[in-house]
């Protein structure tokens, strides 16, 4: 480590930036948003012109046309040089001579400091250098951190920032003020404020200051996440979704959930299964709502991770009903459903301009719930219709559709194990379901039914081989 990262105080003083090129200018804008008084020393009076006609006020901004090398270095708390030009070496050895920290753009053998990459989520700031040694590298760190940092990081220190001296005016002595904060940027009240509710964290917050006058605090609640977890692939999870797993002390799955979203939750969080599998009854919902109720009771960040998006034929619905009733903190993150994970990845558009203007999503459990759904609601040609669960119900979605009215030559497919290293994708026509049906072979899968199954890959794939056949023959 060439460089130590500092947090310098811009406001404390004048930083003076050299040059009004366009790397100049990228500095005075950084410089500017960190809310620092710069002279700006630009050779350009049309670039000044433009730049201050276009500037925020924050700090002060001065512009003077002087000679740089003839200023008093002693005023400044930090130099910028940014000319590109040999003035850059001029600058930086009167900068060095008075001791004040130098930054020559592009140049860390002139420099002092270097200005580091920066992820800005107000009250935090994270800083990424590399010594000058690449910037492209720097640029990519920041982005990995960009993705990963909840963006409402800032607000959280701000809101504990605002809190801190009450906390320490009330606190009993017999609380302790590391386990105190914690427990709160551990727990459901800072959960609650990067999940948006800023008035939910905050009351949860002053409650949990007047209590920590008292001697001696009880256990403290815990939270639940009820979180989407695409349907297969890792990369399909939402970054909300990473950053709860990451928290995670306890996470509840189904068989849904494939293994590579589960290896994304925190190492040591306690993995529990609570689907079904083949042959054997599951622990059934009435459990599985008070495992989860009593875990969060514990005081533990639950993630109760379902396939696709958990209001999409998961019973998410139930479980937000039990969780709500039991008075337990409840946050629910969306996922990607597995209609729209499997389309994407099939080259199939569900709604298409002029030929698909209604897609709807049902499920067909059984034979029985085939039957008894009402498919004349589905029978416009310009309906794109996705049957979750109907792998076994195929010929009864095909009966029912048909008998609706839909042309039995409509394109239809089966998506199965969509997303996942396994996926298939087989076409043809609807009175053909039940054939493709079984060729999908095990595992979830959906039956898209409606003209658009035509502007799949694999239809097109098909049409191809029948053309090379044509000809052949
Ligand atoms: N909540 C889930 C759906 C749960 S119901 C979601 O939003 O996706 C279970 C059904 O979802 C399965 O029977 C199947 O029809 C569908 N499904 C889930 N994952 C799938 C996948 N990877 N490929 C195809 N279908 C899938």
């Amino acid at each position: 480590m060439r460089f130590l990262p500092v947090f310098l105080d811009l406001a404390s003083g004048t930083v003076a930036l050299v040059g009004s090129g366009p790397v100049a200018l990228n500095k005075l804008r950084l410089l500017r948003a960190a809310g620092a008084n710069v002279r700006w020393y630009s050779s350009s009076a049309d670039v000044a012109e433009e730049v201050l006609l276009a500037s925020t006020p924050v700090g002060r901004l001065e512009l003077s046309f002087a000679d740089p090398l003839q200023a008093d270095y002693a005023e400044f708390v930090a130099v910028v040089s940014a000319t590109g030009s040999a003035l850059d070496e001029g600058v930086a050895a009167r900068a060095r001579a008075r001791n004040v920290p130098v930054n020559v753009v592009d140049r860390p053998d002139l420099s002092t400091f270097v200005v580091p990459a920066v992820v800005d989520r107000g009250d935090v700031v994270v800083a990424i250098g590399t010594g000058g040694a690449s910037p492209v590298v720097a640029r990519r760190v920041r982005a990995w951190i960009e993705a990963v940092l909840p963006a409402r990081i800032g607000e959280l220190a701000s809101l504990l920032q605002r809190y801190r001296a009450r906390f320490a005016a009330v606190r009993h002595k017999s609380v302790s003020p590391r386990r105190f904060w914690e427990r709160v940027v551990d727990g459901p009240i800072a959960q609650a404020l990067l999940a948006g509710r800023m008035h939910a964290a905050e009351a949860a917050l002053a409650r949990a200051i007047n209590e920590s006058a008292l001697p001696q605090q009880g256990a403290q609640d815990g939270i639940v996440y009820l979180v989407g977890a695409g349907p297969g692939d890792p990369d399909l999870l939402t970054l909300r979704a990473l950053q709860v797993l990451q928290s995670a002390d306890v996470v509840f799955y189904d068989d849904l959930v494939s293994e590579t979203v589960l290896d994304r939750a925190r190492r040591d969080a306690e993995r529990v299964f609570v689907g079904k599998r083949k042959g054997q009854p599951g622990i059934g919902q009435d459990e599985i709502n008070r495992r989860l109720v009593e875990a969060a009771r514990r005081g533990h960040t639950v993630v109760r991770l379902k396939g696709g998006d958990p209001f999409i034929f998961g019973r998410g619905g139930e479980e937000l009903d039990y969780l709500r009733q039991a008075n337990v903190a409840t946050v629910v993150v969306p996922g990607v459903t597995a209609a729209l994970g499997c389309a994407a990845e099939a080259g199939l558009p569900l709604t298409y301009r002029n030929e698909a203007t209604r897609l709807t999503f049902v499920t067909a459990h059984r034979a029985d719930d085939a039957a008894a759904t009402d498919w004349s609601a589905l029978a416009d040609p310009q309906t794109t219709v996705v049957v979750y669960m109907g792998l076994a119900s195929a010929a009864a979605v095909r009966d029912g559709l048909i008998g609706a009215g839909r042309a039995p030559a409509t394109p239809a497919g089966v998506l199965a194990r969509g997303t996942r290293p396994d996926a298939k994708t087989v076409v043809g026509q609807l009175e053909e379901l039940p054939a493709l049906a079984a060729q999908a072979g095990e595992g979830p899968a959906l039956l898209i039914i409606g003209d658009v199954v035509a502007r799949s890959d694999a239809w097109r794939e098909l049409q191809r081989q029948f053309v090379a056949k044509e000809l052949a023959a």
